[in-house]
């Protein structure tokens, strides 16, 4: 079957989402954009149209920001609800989930370029797993006492919303992002403004539609699909919103934080990375190959703790050069629809271009590309084959600039000092990771670098539990675990005085 052929073995309940007509969702309702613009969703692996999206302007922003201040005022349903209730709705949006999961998955393949087993397996599996860890979270959410040193005097504390939330949110991983943001804001008691990718609105749209039928009342999520530099700065510049949870790029970031100050917002940054991967010459190789080439050619390398700075000891390099290859010539590259193929697309033509200008350059230094895996002549669409760079130096753009492809560049090392030192030469500090079978080796390694997130054997797994961010320009703040929820909590200090 050719790709376009496998991309219309769509199912009815994916096709009547995608014939949808184009809407924001505010106040619990579909509603038409008061800009009335539309943008065309493209399925990534064909080039095809298959579906229109509304574009949010500036009124259309405040609609949506004036709806989640009202579901915020004290008294509402949502401000009125129970803790226990809380819990239990949320955990309803994320059952929801596993209730559409096959229709998600196959959303996420057609709107941003995934392959189906992993959009099942991670994407909403994952989604659905941080609504129902931050379900058990509003009843534990407490205050203490304070061992003040006044005579009659008591402390408490309290932890209350931060209020508005503003959501916004990359490509690479539409529905996931939704529950990592979402869960723990709604947790917390927020009200939240959701404005997910321009290029990838689908799933965020369906999902505030499933959290109305899960209970959630009127006002308490608004998805406003739309542009970066219209609804985006409006959203995050808007006085009433009150903390600002962003995910996509380092340049994004730094201009929304300093926009922010503004009226001292509270901000969240989960931005970019560039993680160096580190193989020792003890290292079990099978394992460290099959870790390593899944992690950057998995989802074509667009995810943002892609191991794309491997570092391999001189005694192993060649070895593991060529392994890599292997690896990479084995991939099957075609629609994400087709189950037998397990590399698909970026996201859009213009990624396509970026990650081939990096390509082109990083030949034009001197690496040495290695051109592996071809792609096949029947697709459209914008794919990018799985490549090998090395005969790399740690000056080069392709090993300090985030290409966001499915790109590794591969460099030599000689001891553990030495690399870990070119790792943290890095003005991101995201994910990093150690293959080695020396216990020593491995914690001396974690110990030293400086990354959010540090591997050993193993690369790229995510929990609810388990915070992840950045170092350094990879952001600050965490999603994902108890420090997210602190993220959406203003702290209160009580004084009694006992007269
Ligand atoms: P991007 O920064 O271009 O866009 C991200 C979001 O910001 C989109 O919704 C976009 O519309 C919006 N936006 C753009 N300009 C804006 C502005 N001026 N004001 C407000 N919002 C604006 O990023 P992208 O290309 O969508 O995503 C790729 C980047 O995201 C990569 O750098 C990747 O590493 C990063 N990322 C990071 C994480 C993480 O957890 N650290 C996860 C996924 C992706």
């Amino acid at each position: 079957m050719t790709n376009l052929a496998i991309a219309r073995t769509r199912t009815e309940a994916v096709e009547h989402r995608l014939s949808d007509p184009p809407h924001l969702f505010i106040d619990g309702q579909r509603v038409d954009a008061l800009s009335g613009e539309t943008r065309a969703v493209v399925d990534p692996a064909t080039g095809e149209l298959i579906a229109e999206s509304a574009s949010a302007g500036v009124d259309d922003v405040d609609a949506a920001v004036a709806a989640a201040r009202r579901a915020f005022e004290p008294g509402s349903p949502w401000r009125s609800m129970s803790p226990l209730d809380r819990g239990r709705m949320i955990h309803r949006i994320g059952d929801l989930i596993y209730a559409h999961a096959d229709e998600f998955a196959e959303l996420e393949v057609l709107d941003a370029g995934k392959v189906r087993g992993a959009a099942r397996a991670i994407d909403v599996e994952f989604a659905a797993r941080a609504f129902h860890y931050f379900a058990g979270w509003p009843t534990k959410i407490v205050g203490s006492t304070v061992p003040v040193s006044h005579p009659d005097i008591h402390i408490r504390t309290e932890r209350e919303p931060v209020g508005v939330v503003a959501a916004v949110t990359a490509w690479n991983f539409p529905l996931l992002l939704c529950g990592w943001k979402l869960a723990p804001a709604l947790a917390a008691g927020c009200t939240v403004v959701l404005k997910p990718s321009e290029d990838t609105p689908l799933s965020a749209l369906w999902l505030a539609e499933l959290a109305t039928e899960a209970g959630l009342p009127d006002g308490v999520l608004n998805v406003i699909p739309g542009t970066g530099p219209v609804a985006g700065e409006a959203l995050t510049s808007h006085p009433d919103v009150a903390k600002i949870t962003f995910t996509g790029s380092t340049r994004v970031g730094k201009n929304i934080a300093a926009k922010a100050a503004a009226h001292v917002k509270r901000v969240t940054l989960e931005l970019g990375g560039k993680s160096a991967n580190i193989i020792f010459a003890d290292a079990d190789l099978d394992l460290a190959v099959a870790g390593s080439a899944g992690g950057i050619f998995w989802h074509s390398g667009q995810t943002c703790s892609a191991p794309s700075r491997l570092y391999v000891h001189r005694s192993v390099h060649d070895q593991v050069v060529e392994r890599l290859r292997q690896a990479a010539a084995e991939l099957t590259i075609g629609h994400g629809l087709d189950d037998a193929v397990d590399f698909g697309p970026l996201v859009t033509a213009a990624q396509l271009e970026r990650v081939q200008g990096y390509v082109d350059r990083a030949e034009q230094a001197g690496a040495v590309v290695h051109r592996v895996n071809f792609l096949p002549d029947e697709l459209d669409g914008f794919f990018h084959p799985p490549t090998v760079i090395s005969d790399v130096t740690d000056d080069m753009e392709c090993a300090r600039e985030e290409i966001f492809g499915p790109v590794v560049v591969v460099m030599p090392f000689d001891d553990l000092d030495e690399v870990v030192a070119r790792a943290n030469d890095s003005e991101y500090g995201l994910a990093a990771g150690v293959w080695t079978t020396n216990v020593n080796t491995a914690h001396k390694a974690t110990a030293a670098l400086r990354a959010g997130t540090v591997y050993v054997n193993g690369w790229g797994l995510t929990d609810p539990a388990a915070p992840f961010g950045g170092f350094s320009q990879s952001g600050y703040g965490r999603d994902l675990g108890p420090d997210s929820l602190d993220g959406f909590l203003e702290t209160k200090s009580v004084w009694t005085f006992v007269n």
